[in-house]
């Protein structure tokens, strides 16, 4: 069996817990690795090695950082193929899918490639008479990062390549349902010449989390997964006075306008909400139909629902991989079953799906609701499977009221041909990533990503312009040569003149 430790120091680190965790091959349902999961001691060590490295690392030139990270984006780029391999073993989602998700992760580090630039502070001079005043930003001390299953490349490069091109040292703790791309990334960014102990991950459950919560020596967390743990980190990192951004679930609402493209609509809603096996943040989960669209598209939709390919995620003809454990596929169908009791109308069922060869795989069908109601379970929770459900809605008042009053705000789109309406949208809906015409609307790397609502707590949003934010400490310094200071004790507040 094959045993996956840490990465501190530049190396593997093999912890002393007896505590592991078990890695699945998703397509076939076998247990292909165990994961040390750290003890609080573990967890510590890896936070005291950050630290030390932090004293050389942040003296470093924003230029010489710079160039580790452009060599380390050249080392993604040559292995991307055995990356993203990894992904599709321990996460399932199909080889180009798992592709799409390394590209957009590597899109931070190109980003954060233009630290010189980002860093650059603000001056003006002659504040005052003979007074200068200028800004810069500082980092922070060593970051943490802790992250979800569902992108097990593109969530912690979101994170770690802005923190440490601030000039932070970090400590990642992946999801321990697919360590090993993360192990991988560290070994890369070694390779690209990354200093011992700026980049250390560390596997592990919720002792491993709360011993990051409680480590004096973490100065922000970043935190991606479901909202009662980011309510969790969100609460525990501000009383242990860290800086904190914990990005949370979804339950994203896409509008579809009657006079909408129905194929552009139908086409796009299938890719986001089955996509990934709907196990994406983005996905979109609720179809709103505005009027009397809301027949044709549950038509049109079905016919794609029923012919979905489903399979091991190598095998090119897949369009949707497995779930990522069997603990998941049951949660999912249950939703289903709940669904079915609550009086939806379960259009199309995929909860039997079995396929040859791969029995034991976690695999199921796609799942179409109709007439989903606003107080049923199945609307108000999220589901992170390939459930779509279609709620029914007599004009765009009420489907823009349904999609503000949800309690998640991450992603939402509309379709529409009409530009005042899509403009409307965009205007007065509560989300914080809106999409016309466009399903996924996921921002580039040099926005940033986050939602409203309890889809993310705290001010700023990740990576992007709001990444170099949230590492770094504003410092304004006001100087002036002695020779230009009157030597009389001033007893007033300093005005300029
Ligand atoms: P999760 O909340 O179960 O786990 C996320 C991380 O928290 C993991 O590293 C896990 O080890 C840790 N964790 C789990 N339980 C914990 C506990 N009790 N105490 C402390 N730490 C704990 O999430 P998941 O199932 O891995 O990922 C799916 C969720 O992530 C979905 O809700 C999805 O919407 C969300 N997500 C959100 C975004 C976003 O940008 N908003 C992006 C990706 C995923």
């Amino acid at each position: 069996m094959n045993s996956i430790e840490h990465f501190v120091d530049g190396k593997i680190l093999k912890g002393n817990s007896k505590k592991t965790g078990k890695v699945f091959d998703p397509s076939t349902g076998e247990q292909t690795s165990e994961v040390k999961l750290a003890t609080t001691a573990d967890i510590n060590k890896a936070i005291e090695v950050a630290k030390k490295a932090f004293l050389g690392w942040s003296q470093k030139t924003p230029l010489f950082r710079a160039r580790v990270l452009f060599k380390f984006k050249e080392l993604i780029e040559k292995n991307s193929d055995e990356l993203t391999k990894i992904i599709v073993s321990e996460h399932g989602k199909v080889y180009e899918d798992a592709k799409g998700s390394l590209i957009r992760g590597l899109e931070v580090v190109e980003f954060a490639c233009g630290i010189p630039q980002l860093l650059k502070g603000e001056f003006t001079e002659n504040v005052g008479t003979n007074v200068d005043s200028w800004s810069t930003r500082q980092p922070l001390g060593v970051c943490a990062g802790i992250t979800p299953f569902n992108f097990p490349a593109m969530v912690p490069m979101w994170m770690f390549p802005m923190s440490i091109a601030c000039g932070n040292t970090f400590v990642l703790k992946p999801s321990e349902k697919d360590p090993s791309c993360s192990m991988k990334l560290a070994e890369l960014f070694m390779e690209a010449g990354l200093p011992p102990g700026v980049f250390n991950v560390v596997n592990g459950d919720k002792e491993a989390v709360d011993a990051i919560i409680n480590n004096k020596d973490i100065a922000a967390v970043s935190f991606v997964g479901s909202t009662p743990i980011a309510k969790y980190i969100y609460e525990n990192c501000a009383k242990n006075e860290k800086r904190v951004q914990a990005l949370g679930g979804a339950k994203n609402h896409c509008v579809i306008m009657p006079d909408c493209d129905l194929d552009q609509a139908v086409n796009g809603l299938m890719g986001a909400a089955y996509g990934s096996a709907g196990e994406r943040c983005m996905a979109q989960s609720v179809a709103v139909a505005v009027g009397k669209i809301a027949d044709p598209l549950v038509k049109n939709l079905s016919k794609k629902v029923e012919s979905l390919k489903v399979g091991p995620g190598l095998d090119k003809k897949s369009q949707m991989g497995p779930l990522v454990t069997k603990q998941h596929l049951d949660k999912v169908k249950g939703y289903v079953d709940i669904g079915v009791k609550e009086g939806a109308k379960l259009v199309v069922d995929g909860r039997n799906l079995k396929l040859q060869g791969y029995e034991k795989g976690f695999y199921m069908g796609g799942c179409l609701f109709d007439h989903v109601k606003k107080g049923m379970k199945i609307y108000k929770e999220e589901i992170f499977g390939p459930v779509l459900s279609v709620v029914r809605a007599k004009d765009y008042n009420e489907a823009l009221n349904l999609v503000n009053d949800h309690e998640f705000g991450n992603g939402t789109s509309i379709f529409t041909r009409d530009g005042d309406t899509g403009r409307s949208f965009a205007s007065n809906v509560k989300i914080g990533m809106v999409g016309i015409n466009i399903p996924i609307p996921v921002p580039m790397a040099f926005h940033s990503f986050g939602g409203w609502k309890r889809s993310l707590f705290g001010d700023q949003h990740i990576h992007g312009p709001e990444g170099v934010r949230f590492y770094t400490k504003l410092k304004t310094i006001t100087s002036r040569w002695p020779s230009g200071i009157k030597s009389d004790p001033e007893f007033i507040m300093p005005t300029m003149k």
